[in-house]
């Protein structure tokens, strides 16, 4: 039998009304805020994520989907939202829109990864980017934005973690700072790490190796070497979310995977499960170093299939599948058609309603419906068509209800919508 690639996840029927469910509280809390969709390829070329994530990344040197097409172009499967997203405001000439413009994504991503708990290689993210303002004020609105999208699904002790990791001119300095101190241990880190020290010495700070996990706690915090300008950005978020209530941790080492992130970055981390569900923060060269005019950015992403993990464990009961309103059990090409007929008008209505797909016994149609915990029945056969009424069936009470032939779908309607009062 053929099996689903290895990172991969059915999203079956008795679980997927979980997932829409958390969709639509996200995309409601979103558009609240004036985000507005945008969809961008699956695949893009390989150059995008090279030069916008980075190539010094984990995801760029180990994780991605690259592949050859037809007329041999590198391609690559796109492995995080923003980079495309950033090509297509540039390509659309969405500079031109009004500023700042505020987008939102749910996108499946893919990374060559590790599998293991919250790691898979095709996984679902949320996110959000806002496009074209540099004031700490945005940081503080999508800051309160993600966390309200969090405290929404009330899971159990998220923390919010914050840092500045400075702009392209402190950074200069801390960068010098960080590779004098690594250099002393240099032949004890990680091969990556030692190709990262040339190129991208900060990316140190973000190994998952053990060993330099462990050498990089005595390294110098970028904090001490942030500009006037990144300082008093940092203060301003950090003030901020103090006076609106938003508890939140310095940490001095979160350096996030990607390249391109600038400033203020943060994670909400679950402690109870000791991954990250949503991460983001600023990104003010990205736009430019990708061919746009210079424009300061700012976005997160959230992971959804670990948000749905956390919620399964914790809330799962709290989420309840949606039932139909009606079955209609039917015997007889006549009755059959009745039902049809009956089914239509009160789906018309927005009525949820099931009938009979396949001519077996009404005992086996009722069988059905009452494993689908259906509450209403009703069955035509050939008495019910003769006869002047129609018997409708609470199968929960077992209560049965005679309803007169005339006008008969809006009775019906009415005795499913208002129950037992008609
Ligand atoms: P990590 O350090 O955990 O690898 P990352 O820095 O690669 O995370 P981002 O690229 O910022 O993560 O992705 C944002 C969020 O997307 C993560 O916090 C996580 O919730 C989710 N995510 C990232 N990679 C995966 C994956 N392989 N499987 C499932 N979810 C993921
Ligand atoms: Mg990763």
């Amino acid at each position: 039998m053929i099996q689903k690639p290895k990172g991969t996840i059915d999203i079956l029927p008795d679980i997927s009304y979980k997932w829409q469910y958390m969709e639509k509280e996200t995309q409601k809390i979103l558009e609240n805020y004036g985000f507005r969709e945008i969809r961008v390829p699956v695949f893009e070329s390989t150059t995008l994520f090279e030069r916008g994530v980075g190539d010094t990344t984990d995801v760029v040197q180990k994780e991605m989907y690259t592949f050859f097409d037809k007329a041999n172009r590198s391609i690559t499967l796109r492995p995080e939202g923003t980079a495309g997203i950033v090509r297509a405001y540039i390509e659309n000439g969405m500079s031109s829109l009004p500023s700042p413009q505020k987008m939102w994504y749910a996108m499946p991503m893919y990374r060559y990864e590790n599998v293991q708990k919250g790691r898979l290689r095709e996984f679902r993210q949320i996110g959000a980017e806002i496009i074209g303002t540099a004031s700490y004020l945005a940081d503080i609105e999508l800051l309160i934005m993600a966390n309200e999208i969090i405290k929404n699904f009330n899971l159990p002790e998220v923390q919010l973690k914050i840092n500045n990791i400075g702009c392209h001119k402190c950074r200069k300095n801390y960068q010098e700072e960080l590779k004098k101190f690594v250099a002393n241990n240099l032949e004890k880190y990680c091969e990556t790490c030692k190709t990262r020290f040339e190129k991208n010495p900060m990316r140190i700070l973000d190994c998952k190796e053990k060993m330099c996990k462990e050498l990089n706690k005595k390294a110098p915090i970028i904090l001490d070497y942030l500009c006037e300008e990144c300082k008093e950005h940092f203060e301003g978020v950090k003030q901020t979310l103090e006076k609106v209530g938003i508890d939140y941790e310095i940490d001095s080492k979160l350096v996030r995977g990607l390249d391109y992130y600038t400033k203020t970055v943060f994670e909400f981390v679950s402690q109870q499960e000791g991954y990250t569900i949503l991460a983001g923060g600023r990104y003010d060269a990205l736009i430019e170093q990708l061919g746009g005019q210079s424009t300061p950015a700012i976005g997160f992403a959230m992971g959804e299939d670990r948000l749905i993990n956390l919620y399964e464990k914790y809330r799962g009961e709290n989420i309840k599948p949606k039932v139909a309103d009606l079955y209609i059990a039917s015997i007889g090409e006549e009755a059959d058609k009745r039902a049809i007929k009956i089914a239509q008008e009160l789906r018309k209505k927005d009525c949820y309603v099931e009938k009979d797909i396949t001519s077996r016994s009404i005992k086996a149609q009722l069988k059905y419906a009452d494993k689908q915990k259906i509450k209403y029945i009703i069955v035509i056969g050939e008495d019910e068509l003769k006869s002047e009424v129609i018997k409708i069936k609470n199968m929960k009470t077992g209560e049965e209800k005679n309803i007169q032939n005339g006008n008969l779908v809006m009775k019906i309607y009415d005795y499913i919508k208002n129950g037992e009062s008609v």
